[in-house]
């Protein structure tokens, strides 16, 4: 049994008063599925220290785990500040930062050394869905962004096509079934059936309330990884709710 995963990823976004958003979201983890906060890095020790309750993650990491990168942060210091999980590959990053998929794997690696879960996130462009290429790009991105010794435990997978991040669009649920259900099998082929089908595969891109619950029935769907809707208490509840 894969236990659901609600993710949100503030980007950004938030100041220290925000964290008392997490004082609710920490009232709804006790319902049976976990809850992942990624605030910016400068709350993340902060986060963690009022509300215990919520597992808290970085939303980038170096690949190295110290030394002369300045303004860059290790996993190892995530881990050091509360942080149990890393958002590693996320399409801004690829696109603001030009990070490659070699780079998305050896930051998953450090992740990994420094005992830190890595969301590692995939998903293709409107034109590669277009030009019918989703899931080559699907494979590629999960072949090079993933280092081997992918376990259940270590790894969480998002699918979040760029083009429904931000914009209220969102795939139809048989799209979202397709990659989801590839993803498992390409896991399942790669690691073995047994680590394939313990890891947890989230959607990612305009996930709201009202729109979670049919997404959480899609086969192969373990959770969602959320951007604006996870700032509110009042907008994130909702969706951890329709997982339970
Ligand atoms: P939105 O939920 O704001 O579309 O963002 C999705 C996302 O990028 C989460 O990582």
């Amino acid at each position: 049994m894969r236990r659901k995963l609600a993710a949100g990823n503030w980007k950004m976004n938030g100041s220290g008063a925000a964290l008392a958003e997490l004082d609710e979201m920490a009232k709804a983890a006790s319902n049976g599925a976990e809850i992942l906060v990624c605030p910016p890095a400068t709350l993340i020790g902060a986060a963690a220290s009022r509300a215990p309750g919520l597992a808290i993650g970085g939303q980038d990491c170096h690949a190295r785990a110290s030394g002369a990168h300045t303004g860059d942060i290790s996993a190892a210091m995530l881990k050091d500040a509360g942080a149990s999980h890393v958002i590693l590959g996320h399409s801004e990053r690829r696109a603001d930062h030009d990070e490659h998929d070699e780079d998305v794997r050896d930051k998953c690696g450090a992740a990994w050394e420094a005992g830190l879960v890595a969301v590692v996130c995939v998903g293709e462009t409107l034109d590669e869905r277009e030009a019918s290429n989703t899931l080559d790009i699907i494979a590629g991105q999960l072949a090079g962004s993933i280092p081997d010794g992918a376990t259940g435990h270590n790894l969480v997978v998002a699918y979040e096509p760029v083009w429904a991040i931000g914009t209220g669009k969102v795939p139809t649920t048989d799209q979202i079934g397709e990659v989801h259900d590839f993803m498992r099998a390409s896991l399942e082929r790669r690691f073995g059936p047994g680590v394939g089908r313990s890891v947890r595969l989230l959607y990612g891109g305009s996930v709201k309330a009202s729109n979670a619950s049919d997404i959480f029935h899609v086969s192969n769907v373990d959770g969602a990884l959320v951007g604006g809707a996870s700032l509110k208490a009042a907008d994130f509840v909702p969706i951890v709710d329709a997982l339970n």
